[in-house]
C-alpha cells in the first residue's frame, strides 16, 4: 500500500464519497420516498465542504438531464450553469467542462469534484434528472465537443 501514500488523501475522499453515494442509493432503494438521511448528508458535507451546498442548490434548481447511451448504458449529464442558458457537460466520476474543475480539481487537487459533478451524482441517485436515451455515438460526440 505504500505506493499509494502520496495520493492517499484525495483517493480516500473519493472512496469515502463512493461509499456514501452507495449507502444513499441502497437506502433510497429500500425507502423510495424518504428524504436523504441526516448522517449521509453530514458525511457528504464533511467530504465536499462548500461544494456540497452549492451542488444541492444546483439540484434544487432543476434542469439536469441524464443522457444514457442505448447500448453501453454510459451516462453523461448536462448540468445548468449559473447564468441562464449556460450548461456544462459532466461525466460525474471523471470530468466537468467548468473552470473550477480545471483549476481546483485538476490543477491544484484542492477538491475531488466540482459542484456540477456532485450535482449530477446527487440528482442521479435522487431521481431528479430527466433521462434521455441516445445512440452511443451521441455520447461520444458530446464528450469530444466539450472535452477537446
Ligand atoms: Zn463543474
Amino acid at each position: 500500500m505504500s505506493t499509494l501514500e502520496g495520493a492517499a488523501k484525495p483517493l480516500n475522499i473519493a472512496r469515502a464519497a463512493d461509499a456514501c453515494f452507495a449507502d444513499l442509493q441502497n437506502y433510497l432503494g429500500q425507502n423510495p420516498h424518504a428524504d436523504v438521511p441526516d448522517d449521509i448528508l453530514a458525511s457528504l458535507h464533511l467530504l465536499f465542504g462548500k461544494n456540497f451546498a452549492k451542488a444541492l442548490e444546483v439540484v434544487d434548481g432543476g434542469g439536469i438531464v441524464c443522457f444514457v447511451g442505448e447500448h453501453t448504458g454510459r451516462r453523461v449529464y448536462k448540468v445548468p450553469g449559473r447564468r441562464a442558458g449556460d450548461h456544462y457537460i459532466v461525466f460525474p466520476a471523471h470530468y466537468c467542462a467548468c473552470q473550477s474543475f480545471q483549476y481546483d480539481v485538476v490543477g491544484r487537487s484542492e477538491a475531488v469534484a466540482c459542484k456540477h459533478q456532485l450535482a449530477a451524482r446527487l440528482a442521479g441517485v435522487l431521481g431528479r434528472t430527466s433521462v434521455s436515451r441516445v445512440p452511443d455515438y451521441t455520447i461520444a460526440h458530446m464528450l469530444l465537443e466539450h472535452c477537446a
